[in-house]
């Protein structure tokens, strides 16, 4: 997979892929990250790469000619691959889009700053609008670096762990069950029986209760969208069952039911 990112503050991604997954994936060849100065394409003497809005109003907004200049020089014209501008107006950004994203071999990403983008750059070089949550942030860096990662998870081999990001929250639709690692006991506070009984069947349905007992506590919204099989229901519903006994309910937190 190969990011192109377009940005007027190249120094802000440096040391993020500096670090662990990331930089091995990397070092590996899994990942090729290219960070573009826009400025290097702006043609004046005074490397002008915003103006004033026409109509009037506050801030300033990022110029045409750089920005087509320094994507079409890098990625032809028309670019060869996706061009996605972070903006609080483009589609919501979440785990489904990163898997998708995640079957190209080469993204561009576009940084607002400012006020944003000429709207020129949106209609006319942009293939794809994202935003990371409604709010709006100072610049499209950080979205960038969020999309990036969360993409970099579902290419093969970026995880140390092949399956890793299956179970991940939001990768079946479920929030992911609690962790636990040693030592099992740690303050009084004992890690649960099952995980340490080494009974993978045990193992595997307690996470899936977890599973489905956090995210329905937690996240009711997803449960409805999630793939649900008979065993799932059945579960859900002695969930709901026990709901109605509030002493009954495991409190999330300590995997203990609240009455303890
Ligand atoms: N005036 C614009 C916001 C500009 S914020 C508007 O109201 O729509 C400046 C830049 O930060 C944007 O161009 C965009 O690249 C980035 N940005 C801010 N919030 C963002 C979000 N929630 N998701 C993605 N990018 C965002």
């Amino acid at each position: 997979m190969r990011f192109d990112v377009f940005t007027l503050f190249p120094s802000v991604f440096q040391s993020y892929f500096d670090i662990s997954i990331l930089q091995r994936a990397i070092q590996n060849k899994l990942l090729e990250v290219n960070i573009h100065n826009i400025r290097d394409w702006s043609t004046d003497k005074h490397h002008i790469t915003d103006d004033a809005p026409f109509g009037g109003g506050g801030g300033m907004v990022m110029k045409p000619e750089p920005v087509f200049s320094a994507v079409e020089d890098v990625l032809g014209a028309p670019p060869a691959c996706p061009v996605i501008l972070m903006t609080p107006q483009g589609r919501l950004f979440n785990q489904r889009i990163a898997m998708d994203l995640a079957r190209f071999d080469h993204l561009a990403l576009l940084c607002g700053r400012y006020e944003g983008v000429d709207e020129r750059i949106r209609q006319y070089l942009v293939t794809d609008e994202i935003s990371i949550g409604d709010f709006v942030l100072t610049g499209g860096e950080l979205p960038a670096l969020i999309v990036m990662d969360a993409i970099s998870r579902h290419i093969p081999g970026t995880l140390g762990d092949p399956d890793g990001a299956m179970d991940d929250s939001h990768s079946t639709g479920l929030l992911e069950y609690p962790h636990y690692t040693r030592p099992s006991v740690f303050r009084d506070w004992k890690v649960p029986d099952v995980l340490l009984s080494g009974h993978h069947a045990g193992i595997v349905r307690w996470r899936r209760q977890q599973s489905l007992l956090r995210t329905y506590l937690r996240r009711p919204d997803l449960l409805e969208k999630a793939e649900l099989s008979n065993d799932d229901l059945k579960i859900l519903e002695e969930i709901k069952q026990q709901n109605l006994n509030p002493s009954a309910v495991v409190n999330p937190e300590t995997n203990r039911p609240n009455g303890e």
